[in-house]
């Protein structure tokens, strides 16, 4: 690997070609490389996926030195390193996981001018050890990634991050680019402010993905919607369904299948063997549909992706954002495709109450849902709100190019339904000292005799059959949807409903509950395990 300085952009492109055998740059890295190896300080705003690395890893093979690289992911360290060794990059790592003999290795590779790349967590610029050690080699770039860990407002504040603007005193002419996927304008500022980078200059790379179609429809059948969604407009292209579970991977694999499109399941239950021919088949073939939890697609780079269906709700924006990022890198239209209904509001509320973590994770967890929720009953564009989300300033009309620009939803007054369905929860906890989760409700609210009604004499509460105005599913689009504003709260192992601070507004007549309209479907695709 090259150490020759020399800023020519012929260089830098062909140090991308040659090591990282990519053909361009994507996006703002080229004019980011090119200032950082010319000395000057850069602030990277770029999401997930948009190319972080080689901003500061290019920089590091062409300066002379080694490039310094900050980073509080600590657990990904090995697997970096190793991905840059397997590419001829001399890199190596400092963190608490090596024991002495193997950090001294590292220390000497420094040392001897042998690292293009070390990797170092915060907490160790701490240490007198750490910066006397820095001093006595030589450094071409300092890297902070994840930069936003300094903002104490964030979710992701690290105190040890606040001693990083002490690099730039202490290496004056060293470059420094800081670099982060979840910056609002507030961070932004915070981050120069706190790194001491006022002569910082500022890339910004859009998130906005103009070719994606955003959609997000009502769940009621999802893997005959998921099949007519193909059938009508994706049919023999490749693409990904998620799924939540591993079960129910398998199942739509096996109903795409038997429906006539070509599909297989990818998930970390499948024997690593099957996991790779599934992947490497969806690499080289055409049209073939990968049914997958998470756990697939992480650095898959394929270009033609044309469209991404989510069958269960992602955990966060983040996760939309980077899983639906996978259609059309090719710039080609693409459409990004979710079924959403109750049911996934009551699952994921309840996987965070009872998932691991104390209660700050929860709440973090709780936040990231909510924006996720905000996004699927926006009445407003979805391209506008996912924007907005990463503080990106969406523009002033729609963006012409997602569901609710291509067919605005129409909204209705839900004040009186939202009282109807909090004021049976209420009776049945103050009344009977019940709770109940949403299909029970929405029975009682219909006047429905069924077993379970009987069995608890709820026929005799004096909301039974106040509520046979609307519909069955209008009544759980309701739910769902106080659900998702907070007016309503789920608890417990059987998703039980509950009141929220909130609720009481609504039931004293202090607020209105604005809806967004169900559409009508046909009472044969109506289904109570779903939607
Ligand atoms: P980030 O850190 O911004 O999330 P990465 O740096 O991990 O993103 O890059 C995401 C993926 O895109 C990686 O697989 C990377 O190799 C690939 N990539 C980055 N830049 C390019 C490029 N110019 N051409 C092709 N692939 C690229
Ligand atoms: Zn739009």
């Amino acid at each position: 690997v090259t150490e020759e300085l020399g800023a020519a952009g012929s260089e830098v492109l062909a140090t991308l070609n040659r090591v990282f055998g990519y053909e361009a740059f994507r996006g703002p890295q080229e004019e980011i490389i090119e200032h950082v190896v010319a000395g000057g300080d850069a602030l990277v705003l770029m999401p997930t996926g948009g190319g972080k690395s080689l901003c500061y890893q290019i920089p590091a093979l062409v300066r002379p030195g080694t490039g310094v690289v900050v980073s509080p992911l600590i657990a990904l360290m090995q697997d970096q390193v190793d991905a840059l060794r397997a590419l001829g990059v001399r890199a190596g790592f400092v963190n608490s996981t090596q024991d002495f003999d193997e950090r001294r290795t590292v220390e000497a590779e420094f040392l001897a001018g042998e690292l293009d790349l070390l990797y170092l967590a915060p907490e160790r610029l701490r240490l007198d050890s750490t910066l006397d050690l820095l001093s006595r080699g030589k450094i071409s770039v300092f890297a902070i990634d994840e930069a936003h860990c300094v903002s104490q407002w964030g979710h992701d504040f690290r105190p040890d991050y606040l001693g990083l603007s002490l690099l730039g005193e202490r290496w004056p002419d060293v470059p420094r680019i800081a670099l982060t996927a979840t910056a609002t304008r507030a961070t932004h500022e915070e981050i120069t402010q706190r790194l001491n980078l006022p002569a910082a200059r500022h890339f910004v790379a859009s998130f906005d993905r103009p070719n994606i179609q955003y959609r997000i429809v009502p769940k009621a059948d999802p893997r005959k919607q998921l099949l007519a969604f193909l059938r009508e407009e994706h049919p023999g292209d490749a693409g990904i369904v998620y799924c939540l579970s591993r079960n129910s991977v398998e199942r739509t694999a096996e109903f795409l299948t038997a429906n006539g499109i070509e599909a297989v399941p990818y998930h970390a239950g499948l024997d690593a063997g099957t996991r790779a021919a599934h992947q490497s088949r969806f690499l080289r073939e055409d049209g073939l549909v990968v049914v997958a939890t998470i756990a697939f697609g992480m650095g898959i780079d394929k270009p033609d992706v044309r469209f991404v269906a989510h069958l269960d709700l992602p955990k966060s924006i983040e996760g939309y954002y980077q899983e639906t990022g996978r259609a059309g890198r090719d710039g080609l239209p693409s459409t990004a495709w979710m079924a959403y209904g109750l049911n996934d509001v009551v699952q994921q509320r309840k996987l965070i109450q009872s998932g691991e973590g104390d209660e700050a994770f929860r709440r973090r967890a709780a936040a990231h849902l909510d924006a996720m929720l905000a996004l699927c009953e926006t009445a407003r564009c979805r391209r506008g709100q996912l924007l907005a989300y990463f503080g990106q300033e969406p523009g002033a009309t729609g963006c012409g190019n997602c569901d609710t620009c291509l067919t605005p939803p129409e909204t209705w007054d839900g004040t009186v339904a939202a009282q109807k369905v909090l004021s049976t929860v209420v009776r049945l906890q103050r009344e009977r000292g019940q709770k109940f989760g949403a299909l029970q409700i929405v029975d009682i609210l219909l006047g429905k005799r069924t077993a379970k009604v009987i069995q608890f004499d709820h026929d005799q509460l004096s909301v039974f059959g106040i509520g046979q105005d609307l519909e069955e599913g209008e009544w759980r689009g309701a739910i769902r949807q106080l659900l998702a504003q907070g007016l309503l709260a789920v608890e417990g192992e059987y998703g039980t409903l509950v009141l929220t601070e909130a609720s009481g507004s609504v039931l004293r007549g202090e607020r209105e509950v604005p809806l967004r309209k169900e559409p009508k479907r046909p009472a044969a695709a109506r289904s109570r395990s779903a939607g």
